[in-house]
């Protein structure tokens, strides 16, 4: 039965990717709190129950509106 929660590490919010689009077959290590302490590899297909999917593709950046030089 499929869980509602479940999803692949690639779209994870706590694979730790290189890039925005990490592809299947890229491997990296998973920074979900509880399963940290696993120290687990884990590749773009794999996935599990714990799964929160990203918010965003990038984190936004916020820039300071210049200081007028009046
Ligand atoms: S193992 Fe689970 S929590 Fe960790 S990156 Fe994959 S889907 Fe996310």
């Amino acid at each position: 039965m499929a869980d509602a929660s479940w999803g692949n590490c690639k779209n994870c919010r706590f694979f730790a990717a290189n890039g925005d689009e990490p592809g299947a077959e890229e491997v990296q290590s998973c920074n979900q709190p509880e399963l940290k302490q696993y120290a687990l590899v884990v590749s773009g297909d794999s996935g599990c129950n714990a799964y929160e999917a990203r918010t965003g593709e990038t984190v936004p950046t916020y820039e300071e509106p210049a200081p007028s030089m009046n």
